[in-house]
């Protein structure tokens, strides 16, 4: 993972001091292999490709650690690790005894440090449902949706700290489906069956995290959906997260998309103006720093798709800030012109469309996606794709495809009802022009 703040602080570390003490060949051939990282306030990471740099780096441990701090000010803790046994260091904090039963969670990811606002409240009070009820029924399982970036983890991990606080003795597993995968790939290679089974088949609570990886994967899908029957009939909770809702994920066995509908599913959308304001006063109150109110004005204007794209350009700001640089607005669009401008290029999309549709209208994804002939229902769904057709030209065909199927005639009945309406219904008129607003901001 490319880490910004990390990468400047290391960077004018080692032209101001290291590398001259190093020596030239040192230097080159493994100071600049490294890879570094921030963990919360205070540990600095460096994550060597192999073990030979890593034994190199390693004796200068000291220097490296009296650089930093010269550098930066900041007495971090410097840890030096092998990137492979590392994979998401962010999500394997150091194991300690009181963490054995909870694998892999992220103590940082909490209900008190996650923002709550309108996109993503639904989704937030199932998950406090969940975690405070555990063994409960109706929210079992929990699917929750959405795009990247938008705290679908957080949340995840929230319900396992949570749990784990409460109840200690609780087996909580929290995977990342691709690990999920790979590690039945082995399974199926060594036969091992039995221990892949014991490991998930008897947990308090299962998390898996990204489950869009078990698309297309028939064997995986059919020894998933037997571990979801022993989870599931013996009480426990599972909590799914995934990039789509499940409607639209491709080749997934029926009887697992209906044990999925048998619970509940929520979504995230990408989070309005406020919240990206509250989330940037929560983080840079965390970090004791204060923000000009045109500094916190300007990147929640601008950075507006994602939470993690908030935290990067919060980061870049820290780094910035570190060097000494005022954090006036003009060196803050500076430091921050390369996270801008993507932003405001970004192109749209038939599913970042009916998100945004589905939270203005509060209907989901996946009844928009349905063929559900609920009033309101049918009206959010003739404006997705109106939208898609207005805004981003779109054929009738392509628009039907991504609607789950839909022929052309379909379609443009659709388009030219709304066509038709908006002339005498002023309040489409005042939703339409708020929705076109949500989707192309003005740069
Ligand atoms: P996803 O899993 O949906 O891709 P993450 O859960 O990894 O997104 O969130 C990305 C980053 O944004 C994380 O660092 C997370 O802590 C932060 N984040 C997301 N939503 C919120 C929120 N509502 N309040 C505070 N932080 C959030
Ligand atoms: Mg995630």
């Amino acid at each position: 993972m490319h880490d910004e703040p990390a990468q400047k602080i290391w960077q004018h570390t080692c032209e101001k001091y290291l590398k001259s003490y190093i020596g030239d060949i040192g230097y080159q051939s493994f100071f600049l292999q490294l890879e570094p990282q921030l963990r919360g306030q205070r540990d600095f990471l460096l994550f060597a490709p192999n073990p030979i740099v890593y034994s190199f780096v390693k004796k200068y441990e000291e220097t490296i650690k009296d650089s930093l701090e010269k550098s930066s000010q900041i007495a971090f803790d410097l840890e030096i690790l092998v990137k492979s046994e590392a994979a998401h260091p962010s999500l394997m904090p150091a194991p300690t005894p009181d963490s054995v039963k909870a694998t892999a969670l992220n103590p940082s990811y909490t209900f008190d440090n996650f923002v709550v606002g309108q996109t993503n409240s639904f989704a937030h009070a199932a998950c406090v449902a969940v975690a405070e009820q555990l063994g409960g029924k109706e929210f079992n399982p929990l699917f929750i949706f959405g795009g990247s970036g938008l705290g679908k983890t957080h949340l995840m991990q929230a319900i396992g700290n949570h749990v784990h606080t409460k109840h200690p003795d609780k087996r909580i597993i929290y995977v990342q489906s691709e690990k999920f995968v790979n590690e039945f790939i082995q399974v199926i290679a060594t036969k091992r069956y039995d221990a892949f089974r014991n490991k998930y088949r008897h947990v308090d609570l299962l998390l898996i995290d990204d489950i869009q990886f078990i698309e297309k994967k028939e064997q995986m899908q059919e020894e998933f959906f037997h571990t979801f029957n022993t989870i599931y009939e013996s009480g426990k909770n599972i909590v799914l997260t995934c990039d789509k809702p499940p409607a639209s994920l491709q080749t997934l066995q029926e009887r697992l998309k209906t044990r999925i509908s048998s619970g509940i599913t929520v979504d995230i959308a990408p989070p309005e103006y406020e919240t990206r304001m509250a989330i940037l006063k929560r983080l840079a109150d965390s970090r004791g720093i204060r923000l000009q109110a045109d500094v916190m004005d300007y990147i929640a204007s601008h950075i507006t798709s994602n939470i993690r794209e908030l935290e990067g350009a919060f980061k870049t700001l820290m780094a910035t800030c570190l060097l000494g640089i005022e954090l006036n607005l003009e060196n803050c669009k500076n430091a921050l012109k390369d996270l801008v401008q993507p932003v405001v290029k970004k192109k749209l999309s038939p599913s970042f469309v009916m998100t945004m549709v589905s939270n203005y209208f509060h209907i989901s994804v996946d009844e928009i996606l349905s063929r559900k002939r609920k009033k309101e229902i049918i009206l959010a769904r003739h404006v997705a794709m109106y939208l898609c057709y207005e805004l981003m030209h779109m054929t009738y065909s392509d628009i039907g495809r991504s609607f789950g199927d839909l022929n052309h005639s379909t379609v443009m009945h659709a388009v030219r009802k709304i066509e038709g309406s908006l002339s005498e219904d002023a309040s489409l008129q005042e939703d339409l022009q708020l929705l076109k607003k949500s989707l192309q901001p003005a740069p």
